[in-house]
């Protein structure tokens, strides 16, 4: 059995870890805004590829306009990417069972403009480290911190979640954790009405961002580290700079936005998502060329026609972009143009 990732002692015994706070994935993708644990349907939107992803408790007739019709096993195999297996020991789970909760009741503080959501800065700092480092250390997504941005909010982590004496363990710590800082936003209730997604990019290193339900996170762990230039995240870079900054010892405050910038960056982040799942089409269409060729790359105009028969398939939208829907189209495409045509035949 691995070991935690978190304490490095236990065994990583504890199933069905959410790697995104229950609170927060509810509002994001419940079905119909029910509450329930396993009600979970949502898309994933990493490594090119959108995958579907729900909850066994999900309603099957709920299910099949967004899938298709579903086998049992799909059902039962199918789980959300954001709920993993052997990654925290029982305790560990525990402990961040404890931080989340104590957190969630600060969602309930709402105001405009720059607003304290809670007094506990300590707390709410904690919490938002554990978002990003939880994230970070499975590797059901493609996202990545950098390692040691990584391993130093474990070892904060770690430490923190059970120090009684706060004051004496940010002292301790110095710098290290006093120099971890991070802006929050928040579209008060907009996952009410829109479908919401987790969203990061590998590129926004300075500072790290996410975009998760109704808030946008960003996390500045190493505050030697710096960008030449300003690095864009689906435009709310711009709001950041209205946003205080928190810290440990100084926190949390909240900026709130507006329906139309989040509608905007959710928009870009679509967007975003398109770029990439072209990317991954095209390299595997160059990876199939160079086994039926041997070298060289396919050409252009095959690789937009078969971007338009992934478009064109007319399938429900959770399997429309999968692996399998992909090779469908590539192959179906392919046959038709040389040199893989005579090839084929
Ligand atoms: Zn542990
Ligand atoms: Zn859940």
């Amino acid at each position: 059995m691995p070991i935690c990732a978190l304490c490095h002692k236990n065994d990583a015994d504890k199933k069905g870890s959410h790697l995104i706070p229950h609170f927060l994935m509810k509002k994001i993708d419940n079905v119909d805004g029910r509450p329930g644990r396993e009600l979970e349907l949502g898309f994933e939107l990493s490594g090119g590829y959108v995958t579907g992803y729900f909850g066994s408790s999900v309603l099957p007739e709920r299910l099949a306009p967004v899938f298709g019709e579903l086998t049992e096993e799909e059902l039962e195999k199918s789980r959300s990417k954001l709920i993993v297996d052997d990654l925290l020991c029982t305790a560990c789970e525990m402990r961040l069972g404890n931080l989340e909760s104590a957190y969630a009741q600060t969602l309930k503080k709402t105001s405009t403009g720059n607003y304290t959501s809670t007094e506990d800065s300590y707390l709410a700092f904690l919490f938002w480290c554990s978002i990003f480092w939880r994230m970070s250390v499975t590797d059901t997504k493609a996202y990545k911190l950098d390692e040691t941005d990584e391993y130093h909010l474990r070892i904060i982590l770690d430490g923190g979640l059970d120090a009684t004496d706060i004051p004496a363990y940010t002292e301790k710590l110095g710098k290290e954790i006093t120099g971890i800082s991070y802006e929050l936003i928040r579209c008060l209730n907009y996952t009410n009405k829109n479908t919401a997604k987790v969203l990061m990019k590998n590129e926004n290193t300075v500072p790290y961002a996410m975009l998760i339900g109704e808030f946008a996170v960003f996390l500045t762990v190493d505050p030697n580290k710096k960008s030449e230039e300003v690095q864009t995240f689906l435009g709310l870079e711009k709001l950041r700079k209205e946003a205080k900054t928190n810290t440990c010892q100084q926190g949390e405050s909240v900026l709130s936005a507006g329906n139309d910038v989040f509608d905007e960056a959710y928009r870009e982040g679509a967007e975003f998502w398109v770029e990439d799942f072209t990317k991954t089409v095209s390299e595997i269409c160059d990876a199939l060329h160079k086994k039926f060729v041997g070298a060289g790359a396919m050409g252009g105009e095959i690789k937009k026609k078969i971007m338009v028969a992934i478009a064109d398939n007319e399938g429900p939208m959770g399997r429309r972009y999968t692996p399998e829907a992909m090779h469908d189209a590539i192959m179906k495409t392919i046959v038709n143009y040389e040199p893989y045509k005579s090839m084929h035949d």
